[in-house]
């Protein structure tokens, strides 16, 4: 790229008009990404020889039939599981994906890493996905185990559930915590139901019922749609319904009961509340949360009753209703955010079903790294009365850095969402919602009509406070994303943006140097000093430098391009010949298979591996042998890298063998002074053949 066209794309990114700046610079940069990448495989792995061809979309699925998917291997299922898993179907519940090229690809943000562009790469035909940036990779299995954080047999039950596939009963038992988990999630399924079907038929919820339509206008469908329920004014209902099915510690265990304060036994803990389930974005109840009754007789009852964190329920990381606005939010390509479960009821209501809520606590950081995998925009709703506009300004800094469009949004004459779409209808909310100023917009205009502008102390005291606001958010520092505001601010402020940064260096410096260094609670979980760089992770990666190095990952290439091979590797090379110890146990694996009378297919090898990492190292190697025309080399029998690579290999052993061979006899010649005409032959002999080989592989 030359330098007036970067200066170009510099103005544009600058210009506060254009909307599309961020997905410009993204698409650069990923085509950068890109050839870097691709010239980095290129270089020493093809020395030239004959163009890159990708793959034929059709040429792989000969190879993958061809393997058998009976017999006593344990894959068998797990390759099931898989054949019947939409790979980009799955992912793109948590990631939003577009499609690339024609062959059925496609891109999208990667969660494992802060991407800025679309980094993440879903190959259907060959049901992997791959990160160019951070190097993550693998299968709808470690897509799972990776996501939901659960080990290799939880993913696979969650899969097979998906498709519809019954689990082969094991032998062993599973694990006390995923009993204990899963029991919690039949107990608060069966309690969801019981107090649904209390709302929905009950004579004791005519007050229940009567509250949500008169006084929160909700109608019953969306209360089905939500599963709305009831717990009548009872103070052991639901134990007495549990009897016989659940016992008490369950129900205590799942946040249903709580010991009474006089120590006189358990008591429900929802009483007389209209009780809103709370899902997990797969949908399964995990908590509720519970209204009071406005009539209710109970002294010093909360009006509103979270249950409490559980091994299934973290606040800080869910949000209510995630799970039935994931198409709304995709569609909008926005997400609005909305404090409490009874405004996204409302909001849903009106048809804006890419609205979801926070459960009693501010929007978190895994809050937004999660919508902004859905949406590009995220704006956050507060009421408009003094509370909501100090929450908002409160939650500014810590998403300031954020690489979304987040706008903040508080509601005219102090209403609540719910009472601003009743009075104002969808349409209205929409549009202060598309209107809604950007983060440091809010913060200016807070602060204008606060300070005013007129004066210049006033522009003194707005300038600092913008700068500080920029300072609070360390990860700001040197992007675009600050350039841009920065920008806007010296428009704003009649100063230049020589001066604006001069006086932003000066307020970061008396800030690290001030004798307490906070630390801002939301920079901790989204640094990207922590998320795995490829280079410094100790992750399983394949070999980069060195001739043997390469052969090593090579004769993996090759093995999973062309699986057929196999014999002819097997024979000549033991898996400890290989140095790289990942490298050493995949090359076993494949080994496994055709020892069991199976051929390595990719497919095969991939649901033999259970290790996440070793998958992201199989599918790396997958990739690269595709980016190479690893297959098509193969085949070429001029070149017969089978061959060629296997030498390589042979060659290090036999260098291996002569150093130290000559070591020993140089400590048995300087031991006894001398060689015996023997020990001279065979010294003469692989000093010769060593000799040989070396000016074989200088002149290829
Ligand atoms: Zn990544």
């Amino acid at each position: 790229m030359c330098c007036s066209k970067t200066g170009r794309w510099v103005s544009r990114l600058l210009d506060p008009r254009s909307r599309s700046a961020s997905i410009v610079v993204s698409r650069v940069d990923l085509e950068t990404v890109v050839a870097l990448r691709r010239a980095a495989v290129l270089v020493p792995g093809c020395r030239g020889r004959g163009p890159v061809v990708r793959r034929s979309a059709g040429s792989r699925r000969s190879t993958t039939q061809e393997c058998p998917v009976s017999g006593g291997f344990s894959g068998d299922f797990k390759e099931q599981v898989r054949s019947q898993t939409d790979l980009v179907a799955l992912i793109g519940e948590t990631v939003s994906l577009t499609p690339r090229g024609g062959g059925g690809e496609h891109v999208g943000l990667c969660p494992f890493h802060d991407d800025h562009s679309p980094s993440m790469h879903v190959y259907p035909e060959r049901q992997t996905y791959r990160c160019w940036v951070c190097d993550e990779g693998g299968d709808c299995f470690s897509w799972v185990m990776r996501i939901e954080n659960v080990e290799f047999r939880e993913a696979l039950e969650q899969l097979a559930e998906r498709a519809n596939l019954e689990m082969p009963r094991r032998r062993q038992t599973s694990g006390p915590d995923r009993d204990e988990r899963s029991r919690l999630y039949d107990v608060l399924s069966w309690a969801e139901e019981q107090f649904h079907q209390c709302l929905v038929t009950d004579a004791e919820a005519t007050r229940a019922r009567a509250y949500l339509s008169e006084q929160r206008r909700l109608s019953p469908e969306i209360a089905a749609r939500f599963r709305v329920g009831f717990h009548p004014p009872v103070w052991d209902w639901l134990q007495q319904r549990a009897s016989g099915r659940f016992t008490n510690s369950e129900l205590e265990a799942a946040g249903l009961v709580k010991q009474r304060q006089d120590g006189s036994g358990l008591r429900d803990d929802f009483v007389d509340r209209v009780v809103f389930p709370i899902h997990d974005p797969r949908g399964r109840t995990v908590a509720f949360g519970g209204r009071i009754l406005p009539d209710h007789s109970y002294a010093d009852a909360p009006k509103y009753l979270n249950s409490s964190e559980s091994p299934v329920f973290s606040k800080k990381s869910l949000l209510y209703g995630l799970d039935l606005s994931r198409g709304g939010i995709r569609r909008e390509k926005a997400a609005v955010v909305v404090e409490g479960y009874t405004d996204c009821v409302t909001a849903h209501q009106y048809g804006l079903d890419h609205v979801v809520g926070t459960l009693g606590t501010a929007l978190t950081d895994e809050h937004v790294t999660r919508l902004k995998r859905l949406a590009e925009r995220v704006v956050l709703v507060y009421d408009g009365d003094q509370a909501g506009q100090m929450a908002a300004e409160r939650a500014l800094p810590r998403f300031l850095a954020q690489d979304v469009d987040l706008r903040v949004l508080t509601l005219p004459e102090g209403l609540d969402p719910a009472e601003f779409l009743e009075r104002h209808g969808e349409t209205a909310f929409r549009q202060l919602a598309d209107d809604a100023p950007e983060a440091w917009e809010f913060k200016y205009q807070g602060a204008v009509s606060r300070i005013g502008s007129a004066t210049v102390d006033a522009r003194q005291r707005l300038l600092s406070e913008m700068l500080e606001l920029i300072v609070l958010a360390p990860r700001l520092a040197g992007t675009a994303r600050e350039a841009l505001i920065l920008g806007r601010l010296s428009q704003r402020l009649g100063l230049s943006e020589p001066d604006l940064r001069n006086e932003l260096q000066q307020q970061r410096r008396r800030r690290s140097d001030g004798a307490v260094q906070r630390v801002d609670p939301g920079t901790r979980s989204m640094g990207t000093s922590d998320q795995p760089s490829g280079a410094g992770s100790k992750k399983a990666s394949g070999p980069s430098a060195g001739r043997v190095e390469l052969a090593e990952q090579e004769l993996l290439e090759i093995l999973l391009s062309t699986p057929e091979s196999i014999s002819r590797i097997h024979e000549q090379v033991r898996p400890d010949e290989l140095r790289h110890a990942a490298l050493q146990e995949l090359l076993a694996t494949c080994y496994r298979i055709h020892e069991e009378g199976e051929v390595p297919t990719f497919a095969r090898v991939s649901s033999v591996l259970e290790d996440p990492e070793m998958k992201s190292l199989a599918v790396k190697i997958d990739e690269q042998a595709r980016l190479k025309g690893t297959s098509q080399r193969v085949a070429d029998p001029e070149l017969d890298l089978i061959e060629e690579t296997v030498q390589v290999l042979k060659w290090r052993r036999e260098q291996e063998n002569y150093e130290s061979d000559r070591g020993l006899w140089s400590e048995r010649s300087e031991a006894s002074g001398r060689l015996d005409d023997e020990d001279k032959a065979r010294l003469k002999r692989a000093f010769e053949h060593h000799q040989k080989r070396m000016q074989r592989k200088v002149v290829r």
